[in-house]
């Protein structure tokens, strides 16, 4: 059976959608495509947000370098591997591992051990994503070699006038569009994604960036609405920030990709739920099949925030993990336990490639 492309002007009009009961409609479509192409199943990634030392310095951003209005952190490897193995204990099956971006060479060891490590402890029963920005290719190569298997590296926005806007002059999209492409050269599942909601985005924005993630053909999509850390210089464009708009445009934000990639993983990030506490559950309903769960040390926690009143700051690994799966199985979904749940998006474009 064939279908119609999505075009521009369609994604353009369910991003836009206000009317509850047409959102509904949307949102139900958007989840039918997501139990025919992905399943039922929700799969857990714990992650570890393991250092908030950054060399770059995005305007939005909360733990951007020239922020002093609070302490830095790097966890130990020990810590780590802790981390790591309580999510191998809880059956989540794949971990991710996130930190701010630092290229030195101390730091790309550090990464290939801890990745080669957590390996070992687990039996290569955890799969490992990273999500740790601009990168060599010799250092891609060697993380993926070391065992990680997937790579999130979002473009935040396909506008490259906006782009400029969020970032200083140094900061470069064409650099940072090339490393998905290394990426996807070596092997990795690549997952890209934007912020949502941002002051001088329009929908037709929002649209182009559905268009250039199935143009990328990437395998994962990890995106969010835009909330603002006051400590950072885009706070002052922020002035009209509306939660319930943000929620809105986020969720319509994954129906209209469900809809237009269908076979890709899309997390129900926790952006979702500082702007409601269904926020996560609500996303699952939009499209979303991916949650992760923080599993960083809560002593950690509140130094790690990329914008403000971010949920389960000092809630344990335990806690969370219980909260969720009641939540998540309260809206009617099952937990992929001790499964990777690779997108389904990944397998087949290499099946075909054969
Ligand atoms: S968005 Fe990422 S790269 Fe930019 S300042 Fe924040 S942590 Fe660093």
């Amino acid at each position: 059976m064939t279908t119609t492309p999505i075009e521009r002007q369609d994604l353009v009009r369910m991003i836009a959608c206000e009317d509850p009961d047409e959102r509904k409609k949307l949102y139900d479509s958007a989840y039918d495509i997501k139990l025919n192409q992905v399943g039922k199943l929700v799969y857990f990634r714990g992650i570890i947000e393991f250092s908030n030392i950054c060399t770059k310095n995005c305007y939005y951003c909360g733990i951007r370098r020239e922020n002093t209005a609070f302490n830095r952190f790097s966890m130990t490897k020990d810590e780590i591997l802790e981390c790591a193995q309580l999510a191998h204990e809880y059956h989540y099956g794949s971990i991710v591992l996130q930190a701010g971006e630092r290229n030195d060479p101390d730091f790309v060891d550090f990464v290939t051990d801890v990745v080669h490590r957590i390996k070992l402890i687990s039996n290569n029963d955890l799969g490992i994503t990273l999500s740790l920005g601009e990168q060599t290719q010799e250092t891609y190569r060697r993380w993926f070699e070391a065992g990680a298997h997937r790579y999130l590296i979002r473009i935040e926005t396909s506008n490259q006038n906006l782009y400029r806007s969020l970032h200083p002059e140094d900061h470069d999209f064409d650099r940072r569009l090339a490393c998905i492409n290394i990426l996807r050269g070596i092997g990795y599942q690549v997952g890209t994604g934007v912020m949502i909601g941002l002051p001088g985005q329009t929908v037709e924005d929002l649209a182009d960036d559905i268009l250039f993630f199935r143009n990328l053909d990437v395998d994962m999509i990890g995106m969010g609405p835009y909330i603002v850390h006051h400590d950072t210089p885009m706070a002052v464009e922020a002035t009209d920030f509306n939660p319930a708009r943000q929620l809105r445009l986020g969720l319509n934000m994954i129906a209209a990709t469900r809809i237009a990639l269908k076979d890709v993983n899309i997390a129900a990030t926790t952006a979702l739920q500082a702007l409601d506490p269904r926020g996560r559950e609500l996303g699952l309903k939009a499209g979303a099949n991916i949650i992760m769960p923080n599993i960083t040390h809560t002593r950690y926690r509140s130094s790690y925030q990329l914008y403000e009143n971010k949920p389960c700051l000092d809630e344990n690994a335990g806690l969370c993990r219980a909260c969720l799966s009641h939540r998540i199985t309260g809206i009617g979904e099952e937990i992929g336990y001790g499964k990777w749940g690779d997108s389904p998006h990944f397998h087949k474009r290499n099946q075909s490639n054969k």
